[in-house]
């Protein structure tokens, strides 16, 4: 039987037109765009639907109710379907990519994030490469993982961030192998994918409208800053650090802030503004004065992943009765530095 894939058209570059102000999204336009494309209808090629949202978005203007309704679109044609293909504008594509392993509980089927710095109606573009490598893989290779596939690569989605504005290898995992790797075969490392869920239903995790925050520390800062960021309602906060996590701890008003804030509640998640590498808090005294304080640790989770992992754990806890979540920050202390979807290395 011929494979099937569903694809999501949210926005992005990939299928813009070229306007007066610049690449815009136009609608109909990705389909007879992909209807001009032999090459989909090889035989090798799965049969494929797609459906193109309405707006459609550079992904600069989503927010998490658009991440709600790709995954509530994925679980309603779950059974219908090999894999499942969301072609998204790539500015915010890590950020989705981090938040639909969460929301997706039970997934048994590929997802695959993909987009393109330059427009299938480009004549030089690396659009037709990706869709045409994604279609394959998500037809062919049941991996049971939301993933990113750029510019070769098959990273796991909540691992990924964008790391290059203008290049073709426009994302990396930078603290994780790729679960992927495409050249003339296409090479899928299941060494590197998690293992099938459960036999069970796909279920979909709404995120709730928490006050969430990120802040990238800078030498200088004044602790104004850090006070007026966690003021109330803020509920959680990814504090990027310096290093494996280190903060200027021997600045009283800093550290009171942040002691404050722990006091009413907030959950302060310390990630390393590296690219790579993992945070350590026992590494350095400026690290372990923040410990001390309540500051967790992120490990290796990348900011995006940290980020969608808070607006999961609060929503599983506002959500009240599910069995995951208690009314109260130490569980969420305790999930964030737990490794859930294999968003991070412990
Ligand atoms: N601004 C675009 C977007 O994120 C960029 C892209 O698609 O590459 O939607």
């Amino acid at each position: 039987m011929r494979k099937r894939v569903y694809i999501v058209y949210t926005g992005g570059t990939i299928g813009m037109q070229p306007t007066a102000d610049g690449y815009a999204p136009a609608p109909g336009y990705l389909a007879s765009q992909l209807a001009a494309i032999p090459e989909l209808r090889d035989a090798a090629m799965p049969a494929y639907d797609i459906h193109e949202y309405d707006p459609l978005l550079d992904s600069a203007n989503m927010m998490p109710a658009d991440w709600l309704k790709i995954a509530q679109d994925i679980a309603a044609h779950y059974d219908d379907y090999d894999g499942f293909i969301v072609l998204h504008g790539t500015d915010t594509m890590a950020y989705t990519a981090s938040a639909l392993p969460f929301m997706l509980r039970g997934l048994g089927k590929p997802v695959i994030l993909t987009g393109s710095q330059l427009p299938l109606c480009e004549v030089r573009n690396d659009a037709r490469e990706n869709l045409i490598t994604v279609m394959m893989i998500a037809a062919n290779y049941p991996i049971p993982e939301v993933c990113l596939y750029f510019g070769d690569k098959l990273l796991r989605g909540c691992r990924a961030v964008k790391v290059n504005a203008v290049g073709f290898d426009a994302f990396d995992s930078p603290n994780y192998p790729p679960l992927g790797t495409v050249g003339i075969h296409i090479d899928v490392h299941w060494e590197n994918i998690l293992p099938p869920p459960t036999p069970g239903a796909l279920v979909v995790q709404p995120l709730a409208a928490a006050h969430l925050g990120t802040l990238r520390l800078f030498p200088g800062m004044h602790p104004d800053i850090i006070a007026n960021v966690l003021r109330p309602p803020l509920q959680g906060l990814v504090l990027e650090a310096y290093g494996v996590g280190n903060g200027p701890v021997t600045n009283g008003a800093f550290m009171a802030a942040l002691e404050d804030a722990v006091a009413r509640g907030v959950v302060i998640v310390d990630c390393t503004q590296c690219l790579k590498g993992a945070v350590d808090l026992e590494g350095y005294a400026t690290g372990s004065a923040l410990a001390k304080i309540g500051v967790i640790s992120g490990f290796d989770m990348t900011v995006e992943a940290a980020l969608a992992k808070l607006f999961y754990l609060f929503s599983l806890e506002a959500a009240g009765g599910n069995p995951e979540a208690t009314a109260n920050s130490d569980f969420i202390k305790q999930q964030m530095q737990t490794n859930l979807r294999g968003e991070l290395t412990r």
